[in-house]
């Protein structure tokens, strides 16, 4: 059978009979089966669970209009990244540390995306502890790009990307503390939103930097992923950082600023391009644009790799194998330089020169992108400086893969959501897009240009092969 690669021609599939919830778990799996060797995307797949889970529904006689007003997500087949807590599947981390570690309970959001009658089909492939932009720092060896074998999918959330590409899924989980749910989804040719900090729950997603970790969907299609980020959204009483903050659209006519400090020497000639037509083509569409400043925001990345650190080697010093897991003698080398970077900017002596100074730094670019929002809706920007590079070209230097994260940490350390948009691909092939920030919960403002944006470009999922 043809896959369907919406939501929409899922749940359309569905209700003309012309394929079963059943059918539907054999053709991904199939799918799997055949290529996951190859590209390394799944680590787990939870074969009996999707299809008790498919049975259920498999009744085609249900399937009606109401019926998925009440189960939005019912027949969708969902991958999560392998940082997601499912209970009773294996839950890695990417790491060897937890190599055989399977939760007892389920992170909220995957709760919730069942709940809604998601089909759970497994787990993908990350960078370890979801440290890493290119998926080649996970113990389970890398994943590689779809569109083209020799380039990275993006990282962290490698196999979330990849696997939208390979249409071994119809949706996935990502997590993203710097760019890790943008970046596979630009590189991969997907759509994806890194949440306002405090809109998604954190609960059983493991911990990487508590204070930038956030947790989103990544889907084919602007629709798809909304859909996904209303179920997921909300208070669950385990995450105190969530509020049901009212999500709104504050201006009926829609501003967009470019941030200069986003456009400078080091951006790739068809990444900046891309943007330009994306610019024009929103502008016939009546959007107004406006250059602003954001200067401390040149910074960011700099104040990332002090803060980040620092939360992982208080998060990861709970790893002792002491309850669960191997212990530390099994993390990897990026693991334990950011654990021994983290220990020394909080350490005695260098506590004021690093780790207050970029707390201090942070509250700068805070306080700087929250004025703008008062001028402007949204900042357009571009997910990372080049398109996807190849296999192994960074990984022996740690300084020049970190550069990838430039343009994501600016939403990151102001907690802002941003919308990461597929727009073409390069000469060589290879996926193009940008990104949309907002302000705090202004992911429907968010969402409405994106709509905007790929009904103006005519815009058409597609995969792979
Ligand atoms: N690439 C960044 C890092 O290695 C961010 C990863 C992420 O967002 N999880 O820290």
């Amino acid at each position: 059978m043809k896959i369907p690669l919406t939501i929409k021609e899922t749940q359309d599939g569905l209700i003309k009979k012309e394929f079963s919830a059943v059918q539907l778990v054999d053709a991904y799996l199939e799918r799997i089966k055949k290529y996951n060797e190859e590209y390394n995307i799944f680590l787990t797949t939870s074969d009996e669970i999707a299809y008790s889970k498919a049975k259920k529904f498999n009744d085609l006689d249900q399937y009606t209009e109401e019926f998925f007003k009440e189960n939005p997500l019912a027949g969708v087949v969902v991958g999560y990244k392998d940082i997601f807590l499912t209970k009773g599947i294996r839950t890695t981390a990417g790491s060897k540390v937890l190599e055989s570690y399977i939760p007892p309970y389920s992170a909220t959001s995957v709760s919730r995306i069942e709940n809604a009658g998601a089909i759970p089909i497994g787990k993908l492939n990350c960078d370890a502890w979801a440290h890493g932009s290119s998926g080649e720092n996970s113990d389970f060896g890398p994943t590689k790009n779809p569109w083209n074998k020799e380039y990275v999918p993006g990282g962290s959330s490698s196999g979330s990307g990849a696997a939208l590409a390979a249409n071994m899924s119809l949706i996935t989980t990502g997590t993203d503390t710097c760019g890790s749910i943008r970046l596979p989804a630009n590189y991969c040719f997907s759509v994806a939103i890194k949440p306002t900090y405090g809109a998604v729950s954190r609960y059983g997603v493991i911990a990487m930097a508590s204070s930038l970790d956030t947790v989103g969907p990544i889907g084919r299609t602007v629709e798809d992923v909304e859909t996904v980020f209303n179920v997921i959204k909300g208070e669950d009483g385990y995450d105190g950082t969530v509020v049901n903050s009212k999500f709104e659209i504050r201006n009926s006519k829609l501003r967009v600023g470019i941030p200069k400090e986003f456009f400078t020497e080091g951006i790739d000639p068809e990444v900046e391009k891309t943007i330009t037509l994306g610019i024009e083509v929103l502008k016939k569409e009546g959007i107004e644009f406006k250059e602003v400043a954001l200067p401390s925001t040149k910074y960011a990345i700099d104040v990332y790799y002090v803060i980040q650190p620092a939360e992982v080697s208080s998060n990861l010093g709970r790893f002792d194998g002491i309850r669960y897991g191997n212990g530390r003698d099994s993390f990897g080398d990026e693991a334990k330089r950011r654990i021994m970077l983290g220990t020394y900017v909080l350490s005695a002596g260098y506590y004021d020169a690093y780790y207050l100074k970029a707390m201090k730094v942070r509250s700068k670019i805070i306080s700087e992108v929250d004025k703008v929002f008062d001028e402007v809706d949204a900042l357009i920007a571009p997910v990372a400086p080049t398109p996807p590079f190849k296999l192994g070209d960074k990984v022996s230097d740690p300084l020049t893969m970190y550069l990838t994260d430039v343009y994501a940490a600016t939403a990151n350390l102001c907690g802002i959501p941003s919308l990461a948009l597929p727009s073409g691909f390069s000469k060589q092939g290879l996926p193009l897009g940008f990104q949309l920030m907002g302000s705090r919960f202004s992911e429907p403002a968010l969402f409405e240009l994106g709509k905007l944006y790929h009904k103006a470009i005519d815009y058409v999922p597609k995969v792979a092969f």
